[in-house]
């Protein structure tokens, strides 16, 4: 399969044009619904007009899709197939509903009177439903952990329970106690209900979990789209509930062009996003850290839902009793006890997942502590740890009157390891020397690279004569050692010792005298150890007897 190129850089339509065509279809669907003009020839132009208008939308969702569809994802991403069909599945929607608006029209112009309510189109409207859902949970998210996806859930479950008792005090109770509708009225209206429910969970489902802007943006509009139509639906719903006249006639919903027109401009969108990689690519699963925006906006979902309860139960309190009143209470508890339920779990997660992170980002800084403190190429510590690890041990020697000894280790004629082998096999002799002389030492000494070939030593409790003791072992052990093996290379070092108090009192005298013998061994031929000069006033008993 070869890659199609498909330039899509600039967008369709402008988006000022696109907020002109939303302002104009509103206008239009409002139109259409309250008809002024009922069955006249300009009612029908308009209708006809509404018509072409959503054949023309679909027309844009489709533009450019085809082409999309065929192209092929980085080799080994395989995701981008899902992602592509979106703007074709938007295309669907909008056809499909252009296609029942045509039929209902078409049908008012062929009999010549309002439709009554419900048609065949109400039910081809349904239709529209499955496209819809199907581009919305194709929509590409992060590779989040299943905590995160079960938070997730939850969150819109929360919302989602709301949203229901709020639509089932509002219309579905009404609606199925009305006893001018018919069982086949009721049960398109319930489908209508459980399907705009549907849509509105899995935006919301996927707005929660996505953190990509371009996707984020085709969320918002998708979700006015819905919002707009859900508007419309509710006042096509009280029009039918206050009618007086004796059989329902309805035009079509009128929010139907304006959702349609956010659906193709999310759709534009889309195709956008897909033009470039990034967002489609997923990587390992995460955790997902909440969004400034939601974890602000959450700060006020309990509030909100307190008083979008507390305000059903006061407009309850307030309305005569009538046939729906104990339905409505029922569906009010209902909806709080499963709320609090899922508001419940929600917290139980949430502070699992607190805790989940906060395990990681220990984990992290101990690592990055770690780094910090190590040398990058020989992993022992590194010249400022050293440094601090030495004022520590002195001020403890100082403290428990205790030696500690230093030793100042160098690498003999290094730099012609270099010269003749190279700088990587240079690199390879200071790994394996650091890793043999560390092997050396017990768990509270400190081995650590002071600069280029340079290591020091730290030796807590030791005298000047385990110290010498140490500083052989490791001089011999280095000079046995065959360092990069396939070149049966091997390397000697010069060592200098010196110990608090017999000869210095501080880190920096201790640093200086063990270099300073370090130096003397260097004099003497190198492949030595030297002990650095006993202090002068020193009264302490060295029980090494050298120096
Ligand atoms: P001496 O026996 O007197 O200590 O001689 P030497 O060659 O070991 O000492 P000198 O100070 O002349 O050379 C040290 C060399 O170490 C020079 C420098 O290029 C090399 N060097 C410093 N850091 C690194 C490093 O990280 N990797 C490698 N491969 N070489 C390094
Ligand atoms: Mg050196
Ligand atoms: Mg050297």
């Amino acid at each position: 399969m070869h890659d199609i190129e498909i330039p899509v850089p600039t967008p369709y339509i402008s988006w000022r044009l696109f907020v002109g065509l939303l302002l104009g279809s509103l206008v239009l669907g409002a139109f259409s619904f309250l008809r002024p003009f009922r069955l006249t020839f300009g009612g029908q132009l308009l209708d006809a007009l509404s018509v072409l208008y959503a054949l023309f939308l679909a027309l844009m969702c489709f533009r450019g899709s085809w082409g999309q569809l065929r192209m092929s994802g980085p080799p080994g991403t395989g995701t981008r197939t899902g992602g592509n069909l979106i703007p074709v599945l938007l295309g669907m929607t909008t056809l499909w509903a252009a296609l029942a608006l045509l039929g209902w029209v078409s049908e008012t112009m062929w009999t010549q009177r309002a439709s009554t309510y419900p048609t065949l189109f109400h039910v081809l409207e349904l239709g529209v439903y499955p496209f819809f859902i199907a581009a919305v949970l194709l929509l590409p998210s992060p590779n989040l952990s299943r905590l995160s996806r079960l938070r997730i859930l939850l969150d819109s479950l929360i919302i989602l329970a709301t949203v229901v008792t709020l639509y089932c005090y509002v219309i579905m109770i009404p609606m199925l106690f009305e006893p001018r509708l018919t069982f086949l009225e009721k049960t398109l209206g319930i489908l209508f209900v459980t399907a705009n429910l549907v849509s509105l969970f899995c935006l919301l489902f996927v707005a929660f979990q996505t953190v990509h802007v371009g996707i984020r943006q085709v969320i918002a509009l998708l979700t006015l789209a819905m919002v707009i139509f859900l508007v419309g639906k509710v006042v096509v719903y009280h029009y039918l509930l206050h009618s007086t006249e004796a059989s329902l006639t309805t035009g079509p919903t009128p929010g139907l062009l304006g959702s349609l027109t956010l659906i193709a401009a999310a759709a534009q969108r889309m195709r956008r996003v897909l033009s470039q990689d990034a967002p489609l690519e997923r990587g390992p699963a995460v955790l997902l850290e909440e969004t400034e925006v939601f974890a602000r906006w959450k700060t006020w979902l309990v509030p909100i839902l307190v008083l979008i309860f507390a305000l059903l139960l006061v407009s309850l309190a307030i309305q005569p009793a009538n046939a729906y009143t104990p339905a409505r209470l029922q569906v009010i508890e209902f909806g709080g006890t499963s709320i609090l339920i899922v508001l419940v779990l929600r917290q139980v997660l949430a502070t699992h997942e607190l805790n989940k992170l906060k395990r990681e980002l220990r984990e992290k800084n101990a690592q990055l502590d770690t780094l910090a403190a190590s040398d990058p190429l020989t992993g022992v510590l590194n010249h400022r740890t050293l440094v601090t690890r030495l004022d520590e041990e002195v001020a403890h020697a100082k403290a428990q009157q205790t030696p500690c000894s230093v030793l100042f280790m160098d690498i003999d004629h290094f730099k012609a390891i270099n010269d003749q082998y190279g700088h990587a096999v240079g690199d390879l002799v200071l790994c394996q020397v650091a890793r043999r002389v560390a092997s050396i030492l017990r768990s509270e000494d400190c081995l650590g690279r002071w600069g280029g070939e340079e290591f020091i030593v730290i030796l807590p409790g030791q005298d000047l004569r385990s110290a010498h003791e140490v500083a052989e072992m490791i001089r011999m052990q280095v000079s046995q050692q065959v360092v990069a093996s396939e070149k049966n290379l091997r390397v000697a070092c010069s060592l200098g010792i010196a110990t608090y108090p017999q000869t210095a009192a501080s880190r920096d005298d201790l640093i200086n005298a063990a270099d300073q013998a370090m130096y003397e061994a260097k004099h003497l031929g190198r492949n030595q150890t030297c002990l650095a000069k006993l202090k002068k006033d020193t009264n302490v008993v060295s029980d090494t007897g050298e120096g």
